[in-house]
């Protein structure tokens, strides 16, 4: 089987193996030791070339949430490892045995991660936060430049769900489930023209999609000097909008509205 295409980053005492599948997905292996831990696999096949090419042992799938694009691959690298798959606690997730809950320790060789859970896309979401790293898996709640759609919940949700996260040291690596970095940070220029920070960001992505390298990780530091849906405060963004006297919450739902209308 011949190994995807795949990229290695560090992040403290672990590797992190970014997976790109499915078109725009992201699928990524935390490896210690020896070991794997498949975040949001949705497919199996090119997460078995890569764990046959770089020899290591799948220990357990940490899934965000039920949709296919980030469970497609459960069965199959079940049946083919033998792993556990870890999830929030939804009936919709193929093959889950270790449900998850809010603040819960997940151990992984020597690791220690942690369990947020984070509302909004859907019901049922959840974040993994490896503190050692730093690093946070988002799936589809944080975007580098963006956030997910609000298929199951109101805009409040998702806001209080992004506040969790934004309270991460701002060093935190981020890796997202999807790859729209490019797109966000070109609608993020609209809503803020004359922040520096988002121009050079996006002149930044443009440069690593030119030279083939992935737009993740983002850090923490960098979605909050960049991303519209962590700026509801910002001057400018609200003078963009023309919301003034109203609250952050109801200035990231007018975000949310407009992007779903942009992209
Ligand atoms: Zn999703
Ligand atoms: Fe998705």
């Amino acid at each position: 089987m011949k190994a995807a295409n795949y990229f290695e980053h560090a992040a403290g005492p672990a590797v992190v193996l970014t997976v790109p599948v499915l078109g725009d997905n992201f699928s990524y292996l935390i490896v210690v030791e020896g070991l794997a831990a498949a975040v949001d696999p949705a497919d199996a096949a090119p997460l078995l070339g890569v764990l046959k090419a770089r020899g290591l042992r799948l220990e357990m799938i940490l899934n965000t949430h039920h949709h296919f694009d980030h469970v497609g691959g459960n069965r199959e690298l079940k049946a083919a490892t033998g792993c556990r798959i870890a999830g929030p606690d939804d009936p919709r997730i193929p093959g889950l045995d270790r449900p998850v809950k809010d603040d819960e320790r997940l151990t992984f060789g020597p690791l220690t991660l942690e369990v947020l859970c984070t509302p909004g896309h859907t019901r049922n979401h959840v974040c993994y936060y490896l503190p050692s790293g730093p690093a946070l898996w988002t799936g589809d709640t944080l975007f580098t430049g963006g956030c997910g759609r609000l298929a199951e919940s109101g805009a409040a949700t998702m806001w209080g769900s992004l506040n969790t996260l934004a309270t991460l040291p701002g060093e935190t690596q981020v890796f997202c489930g999807h790859d729209y970095a490019v797109e966000n940070m070109q609608f993020a220029l609209e809503l803020e023209p004359d922040n520096p920070d988002v121009r050079r960001r996006l002149a930044e992505l443009r440069a690593r999609v030119r030279e083939g390298r992935p737009t993740v990780p983002s850090t923490l530091a960098e979605e909050k000097a960049t991303n519209p849906f962590l700026r509801s405060g910002s001057p400018d963004l609200r003078r963009t909008l023309g919301l003034t006297d109203v609250s952050d919450m109801e200035v990231f739902a007018e975000i949310r509205r407009r992007k779903d209308a942009y992209a």
